[in-house]
């Protein structure tokens, strides 16, 4: 695979307001991301970005315009409303297979549910940053509300992961964005992730589909975030074939990390054990219930 070569990217915030990009010189990626690789026809990841998140800063056309790191061609892929059972293990053994990474914004709850696969999306080297603690759309909570929904999510991942500190990145539910919240997340020095363009793989049955809509808007835009699901079956299956596809048509895999990862506040750190303790919702998760323990 070629050489992952990771490029600095600085922000710093100017006396103005206006927002500044400082690209360092180029230094190696850890072997580590290179020694793995069995495939040596893999798509791999062309660079590994390090974003510095003081200030909150937003990346996604969608939403955000300030930042538009990525060259032409160039990808990164980013996974929601994870961890899962069958669909998130399906996701990286596709990702491992082409040696590349992505980005994953997996709910507080399922995280809570399934910590061990989140471990794994760990172990694999991905970043890994967060998307609240149910998923509810915040434009329609209150602030203080909203603030609880965001901070249990980090803690749930955080508690997840072995209580190891989170990625720097937030992706907001449905990509509704409330202005009081883009600025707590500013405060708390969390990257938002938009997208460039949406798969809208959650509303498509069949890989198939979720194949071709993402080709089509990769045609349309010649490189972006690409906001997909490792929760949704269809996505886990159709990903062997999207990487394919990337691979075939030039494109490159950046992988983003932050420069300072986000503690989670003690507080929700207690609340998120509290409701994990006494059952998240109506049931716990069934390892946790049943367990054989003679026999197979
Ligand atoms: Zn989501």
């Amino acid at each position: 695979m070629r050489a992952a070569v990771a490029l600095a990217l600085a922000i710093s915030m100017s006396a103005t307001g206006a927002t500044v990009w400082a690209q360092n010189a180029q230094t190696p990626a850890p072997a580590a991301a290179d020694a793995k690789c069995a495939n040596p026809n893999a798509l791999g990841v062309s660079r590994v970005v390090q974003i510095d998140t003081t200030g909150g800063p937003g990346f996604g056309f969608e939403h955000f315009k300030a930042y538009d790191f990525l060259r032409d061609h160039e990808v990164v892929l980013t996974f929601d409303d994870g961890p899962w059972p069958g669909n998130t293990p399906r996701v990286l053994k596709a990702l491992a297979d082409q040696c590349t990474k992505a980005l994953f914004f997996p709910i507080g709850k399922h995280a809570g549910w399934h910590p061990e696969i989140l471990k794994e999306v760990a172990a694999a080297g991905h970043t890994i940053g967060s998307h609240t603690w149910s998923h509810k759309d915040l434009s329609r909570l209150t602030p203080q509300e909203a603030t609880d929904e965001i901070e249990k999510g980090i803690a749930a991942v955080s508690i997840a992961l072995g209580n190891k500190p989170v990625g720097s990145f937030f992706r907001f539910p449905a990509l509704r964005n409330p202005p009081e919240m883009v600025k707590y997340l500013g405060e708390r020095n969390i990257g938002i992730f938009s997208t460039d363009f949406d798969s809208f793989d959650f509303k498509l049955r069949k890989p198939e589909q979720v194949v071709k809509s993402v080709e089509a808007k990769l045609q349309k835009h010649g490189k972006g975030i690409i906001l997909m699901h490792d929760f949704q079956h269809a996505t886990s299956e159709a990903i062997p074939e999207i990487l394919k596809y990337l691979k075939d048509n030039g494109f490159k895999v950046v992988q983003v990390t932050g420069k300072t990862p986000t503690e989670p506040k003690k507080e929700y750190v207690e609340a998120v054990l509290k409701e994990i303790g006494g059952g998240l919702d109506e049931a716990r998760p069934m390892s946790s219930v049943i367990k054989t323990i003679e026999g197979n």
